[in-house]
């Protein structure tokens, strides 16, 4: 049978008009449209049981008990119908047939398996104490009206049986307990996005509750008579609950999950308080202001009601104290965080008097000790290192954690010997190593001072302004503290306006690329050739990449330019060729951030086939702070061997390189560093520049010396074991005309290249 949205509501009709029909245009033979509504109450019982029995075999094995006691349930209560049916028909009598009731009682204990078993299943996400609280009013208020209502009365009126008033008595409690525990599957399915067909089963049970209690209100007044409104109900709540199982969609991991807040809390009220206002409205009518179970009733809800209240505005004002704390307190350090910062200082501000200053300090390399030896490790340094911090208080300072690795000092004085106090009070306890675990670690640390009001008047030049002391300190060596000031202020305009200049570098064709060649030490042949970017800005004229190759790679631009210049010197290179050159390896650099861009090979892979360079010509410089994501890095440079490109370590010996790191590297050249090579013009031999040499040898790299300015530099590499040059010695960096009219006078044997 296909399931069809409309199913409910074209049964429901479909059957109310029946009995309608019945009801009123049967008179003549009423007593066979009484059994006729009976037999359909029947027929429905039997179609529910038979969706149910259905949703039983197809349902996950966690689900089956469920589906068993509903399937009992609607199947007893058929069988009741069925009795009730057979005793209408051939004893033409509408005597109490206790066996129809005991069938239908039967129904009531099944349905309170079902229920149990379902919520057993759902964990009960909200809070326990709230659903209880709940419960427990609706119940209260439930018991006060049937107590009120029917069970008082009954016992008062003495011809009902004793039979009649423990059935009734029995159908009450069986109902109250059905209300109980539809109103909590009711609360759970507000979480249970996914299964909306409980609503089926909830409004089913609903339903067989009021024709209950319209039941017992009949029985007690005027008597009941069968196939009228009552029974409609009963056969509509019967339908339901077999759509339960009609609707029903299997899910093998089905888990009713709260959302932490959300709507619960809305609705949590609904319960209490319409129970509040319904029995209100009751007593009102009753008119009795004398204590009876509906004032009783009414009493203990309005009192559970205001304790209830007290208790939410208390967890409210914890909870309230709770996000307060998560917002302004790192959690790691228990110092207050950069939101802190913001709300404690902005009224520090206010006052031009009094003077401030504040000390970004940021501790080195956390991120390559978490890399190194865990999360764990890093936390701990950090936390070591803020308490180790906190013994500035005495000095009046206060801390916040600003990020992962940085702190923000706040000192209520900004004379420079109070700052010199706390400076060296800051490394003086950052100077013993930490023993972590099994490490014992030194940190680096660095300070970027600005002060208030001579320097900074708002909170965001205070974090701009130690940022650029920051930056600057960085390159001033370990621990060192710069202050900000006018000279720091003009190289920041300088930069923001050369980052604004660099974005439209490319399309104004103010970048170039300039080569440089590499020489073959003994035969002092060109064997290869560097590109260099440089750029003409329009105002300050030619700028070093030293300087604006860092803004580029701030500023994100480093990716489009960094691809022109591959482009560029792929190209050019190419033409060399096709003039007639023979072919020199071409070594271009590239920018850490460059290379781990995700599409870096893609990039360089397409560039090959554009300019139809034959990839071995290729060579990619990048330097040793790679290995900071060793893994990472070590596959790109698998992906680049695969492309048949090669790569060289720039800068060798200034960086992070350890010589096991090296060795991991799929790497075909080794560049030593100019500050090595000058080490030769002071004192002609250098253990370490042959140290290196030596390495790269062994490591079967081609090793290159570069920023050769003198004779002796050259001869001396040469002695020791050194084949490829570069530097002054040889050619400047120079454009690709003035490159190509340097090739002419040096022709290249082809055997020489490297
Ligand atoms: P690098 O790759 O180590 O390049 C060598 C630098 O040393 C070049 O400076 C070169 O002109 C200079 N040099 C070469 N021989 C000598 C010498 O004998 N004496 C002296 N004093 N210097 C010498 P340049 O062109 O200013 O480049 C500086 C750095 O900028 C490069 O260092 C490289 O790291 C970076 N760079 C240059 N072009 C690019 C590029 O296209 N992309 C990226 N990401 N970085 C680039
Ligand atoms: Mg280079
Ligand atoms: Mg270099």
């Amino acid at each position: 049978m296909p399931k069809n949205k409309s199913y409910p509501f074209l049964l429901t009709t479909g059957i109310g008009l029946l009995f309608w029909y019945c009801n009123n245009f049967f008179e003549a033979s009423r007593w066979n449209a009484l059994v006729l509504l009976n037999i359909i109450q029947f027929l429905v019982g039997l179609l529910s049981t038979f969706w149910i029995a259905r949703a039983y075999y197809r349902s996950h094995p966690s689900l089956k008990q469920f589906w068993l006691f509903l399937s009992l349930a609607t199947s007893m209560s058929a069988t009741g119908t069925f009795i009730w049916i057979v005793l209408l028909y051939f004893e033409q009598t509408m005597s109490f047939p206790t066996t129809s009731y005991l069938a239908w009682t039967g129904s009531y204990l099944f349905y309170f398996a079902a229920l149990l078993n379902r919520l057993k299943k759902s964990s009960l996400g909200v809070s326990n104490a709230t659903y209880l609280f709940n419960t427990m009013i609706y119940m209260i208020t439930a018991s006060s009206i049937s107590y009120y209502y029917l069970l008082y009365p009954l016992y008062r009126i003495e011809q009902h049986s004793i039979w009649n008033i423990a059935f009734t008595f029995l159908f009450q409690l069986a109902d109250l307990g059905i209300l109980f525990f539809v109103i909590t599957l009711f609360y759970l399915i507000q979480f249970n996005k996914k299964n909306h067909s409980l609503l089926f089963l909830i409004t089913g049970l609903s339903l067989q509750v009021l024709g209950d209690v319209l039941f017992a209100q009949m029985n007690m007044e005027s008597g009941y008579k069968t196939g009228g409104i009552v029974d409609f109900i009963w056969t509509i709540a019967l339908l339901f609950i077999g759509f339960t199982a009609l609707f029903y969609k299997d899910e093998q991991n089905e888990r009713d999950v709260p959302p932490a807040t959300g709507p619960y809390l809305k609705k949590e009220f609904i319960f209490p308080y319409t129970s509040i206002l319904i029995l209100s409205i009751l007593m009102m009518q009753s008119y009795e202001w004398n204590l009876n179970a509906l004032s009783a009733g009414w009493i203990i809800i309005f009192l559970l009601v205001i304790v209830r209240q007290a208790f939410t505005v208390l967890k409210n004002n914890t909870l309230l104290l709770e996000l307060k704390k998560t917002a302004y307190i790192d959690v790691l350090t228990g110092l207050g965080n950069r939101s802190a910062f913001k709300q404690e200082t902005a009224s520090l501000f206010n006052n031009k008097e009094r003077s401030l200053s504040f000390i970004l300090l940021q501790i080195d390399r956390i991120k390559i000790f978490n890399d190194a030896f865990g999360h764990q490790v890093g936390e701990q340094l950090i936390q070591e290192v803020s308490s180790r911090l906190k013994h500035l208080d005495t000095m009046k300072v206060t801390i916040y954690r600003f990020s992962e690795d940085e702190f923000l000092l706040v000192l209520k004085n900004s004379s420079k010997s109070a700052i010199g106090k706390v400076k060296e009070h800051i490394l003086m306890s950052l100077e013993d190593s930490f023993k972590l675990k099994d490490f014992e670690l030194n940190i680096i640390a660095h300070g970027g001072i600005t002060t208030f009001p001579d320097q900074s008047q708002t909170i965001e030049e205070v974090q701009l302004q130690t940022a650029e002391a920051l930056s600057q300190a960085k390159q001033h060596g370990n621990h060192s503290f710069v202050f900000y000031d006018s000279e720091l202020k003009s190289n920041v305009v300088r930069k923001l306006e050369m980052e604004s200049h660099l974005r439209h570098a490319i399309s104004q064709n103010q970048l170039a690329v300039y080569y440089q060649s590499k020489i073959d030490l003994k035969s002092g042949r060109i064997v290869g050739m560097e590109a260099l970017l440089r750029w003409y800005h329009p105002k300050h004229g030619w700028i070093s990449p030293i300087e604006f190759i860092p803004i580029a790679e701030e500023s994100g631009l480093i990716n489009e330019i960094g691809e022109w210049v591959i482009r560029t010197a792929a190209y050019q290179s190419k033409q060399l060729q096709l003039i007639g050159f023979d072919p020199l390896l071409l070594s271009v650099n590239v920018s850490a951030l460059q290379f781990q861009n995700p599409y870096f090979c893609k990039m360089i892979h397409q560039i090959i086939q554009e300019t139809q360079l034959d990839p071995q010509w290729l060579e990619l410089e990048i330097t040793e702070s790679i290995v900071q994501n060793i893994q990472e890095s070590v596959s790109i440079l698998q992906q680049l061997r695969s492309l048949n490109i090669k790569t060289s370590i720039d800068d060798f010996g200034t960086g992070y390189s350890s010589l096991n790191v090296l060795e991991q590297l799929p790497i075909d050249t080794l560049k030593i560093d100019k500050s090595f090579i000058d080490r030769l013009t002071q004192n002609t031999s250098s253990p370490m520049v042959k140290t290196i040499i030596d390495l790269g040898l062994n490591l079967n790299l081609t090793v290159v010396a570069e920023g050769i300015e003198t004779i002796e530099q050259k001869s001396q590499l040469e002695s020791y074991g050194c084949m490829i040059g570069q530097g002054y010695l040889f050619s400047r960096p120079i454009d690709f005309d003035s490159f190509i009219h340097l090739l002419q006078n040096h022709p290249i044997p082809k055997e020489m290249s490297y």
